[in-house]
């Protein structure tokens, strides 16, 4: 992981997680449902992946947490060439701590720069 970075290359913001759109309804029911909710839930970078309007190869993508293996993926898939995120809690590392090692390892492998702050 690095922590300097220059930003003179398209940038992209992560959005909010969010239930699937474009006609799929987000009922009370299916939102108190973990499991339902968890399989048709958008992590905010594939959100911000899906709604992005201008090539994303060679862009950053911010975060406000690490990113999953999924959303490491598609990152990785569409070409963004850094990826920030703030030093995560020690809860969250304590809880995702093997998904963020592999992620991590994901965007060493393809050659995308982790900027942690
Ligand atoms: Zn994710």
């Amino acid at each position: 992981m690095t922590t300097d970075f220059a930003f003179n290359e398209p940038r992209l913001w992560d959005w909010a997680n969010g239930m699937t759109s474009r006609g799929v309804q987000d009922s009370e029911e299916r939102l108190h449902d973990r499991d339902t909710k968890l399989k048709m839930t958008l992590h905010a970078e594939k959100n911000a992946i899906a709604f992005a309007t201008a090539p994303l190869d060679g862009s950053t993508l911010f975060c406000t947490h690490p990113c999953c293996t999924q959303c490491a993926a598609m990152a990785i898939q569409v070409g963004i060439k850094n990826v920030c995120w703030p030093t995560p809690s020690p809860e969250f590392v304590r809880r995702w701590s093997n998904d963020l090692a592999l992620s991590v390892e994901m965007f060493h492998e393809a050659g995308v720069n982790v900027h942690v702050r």
